[in-house]
C-alpha cells in the first residue's frame, strides 16, 4: 500500500471498508489515521461519542476501545500535532493541567489506587494523544502496567456520568 497517499480520501475510505486498510497503513503512508477518522465519519474507529466524558475547544478525553483496564482514557488534541515533541509549550500546560484533573477524576469513580500516563506517539504519522491507565490495589506497582493485556470495552453508563459530571 505504497501508494495510499496518492488516493482520494473516497478511495481510502472504500479500502478500509473492504478491510483492505487499517490505521497503520495509514501511518505507515504518513496519513494521521485520528485526523482521516474524524474527517471520514469515524470510518475507522467508529463512533465514540458515548466514550468521550470531557471535551472543549482544544481538547477531547474519552475511555479507550481497547483498555488495559478498566478507566483506561485518552486525552487528545483537536489540532493536528505528530507528537508531543511538536507541541507549543501553552498546548503542553494546558493538556497536563487537564490529565491532572482527568487522572484524579477516573482514581476516584473507579477507585483505583493510582494513574498512570504515559505518551508515546511513534512511526511516519501520528496524532499526540496521553493515555491514563489506573493501577488497581489488586495489581502490582511498576511499569507492567503500561502493556497489560488489551480488554473488551464493556460500557458503565453510571461510571460515564460520573465522568463527566467531575470534569465540569
Ligand atoms: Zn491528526
Amino acid at each position: 500500500m505504497d501508494d495510499l497517499k496518492q488516493l482520494s480520501a473516497e478511495e481510502i475510505v472504500a479500502l478500509i471498508k473492504a478491510g483492505k486498510v487499517r490505521n497503520k497503513e495509514l501511518t505507515d503512508a504518513e496519513i494521521c489515521p485520528t485526523c482521516f477518522n474524524k474527517e471520514n465519519n469515524g470510518v475507522l474507529f467508529g463512533d465514540d461519542t458515548d466514550k468521550t466524558f470531557y471535551e472543549d475547544d482544544k481538547f477531547t478525553c474519552f475511555l479507550v476501545g481497547n483498555p488495559r483496564a478498566e478507566g483506561h482514557a485518552a486525552i487528545s488534541t483537536k489540532k493536528h500535532f505528530k507528537d508531543m515533541m511538536e507541541i507549543d509549550d501553552k498546548t503542553c500546560e494546558e493538556i497536563f493541567v487537564l490529565a491532572k484533573k482527568a487522572m484524579n477524576v477516573i482514581r476516584e469513580v473507579y477507585k483505583s489506587e493510582s494513574v498512570y500516563l504515559c505518551t508515546m506517539c511513534d512511526g511516519p504519522m501520528n496524532h499526540f494523544h496521553l493515555q491514563l491507565i489506573p493501577r488497581f490495589s489488586f495489581e502490582e506497582r511498576g511499569s507492567d502496567n503500561f502493556v497489560k493485556p488489551r480488554q473488551d470495552y464493556k460500557e458503565d453508563k453510571e461510571k460515564i456520568k460520573l465522568l463527566r459530571e467531575k470534569m465540569k
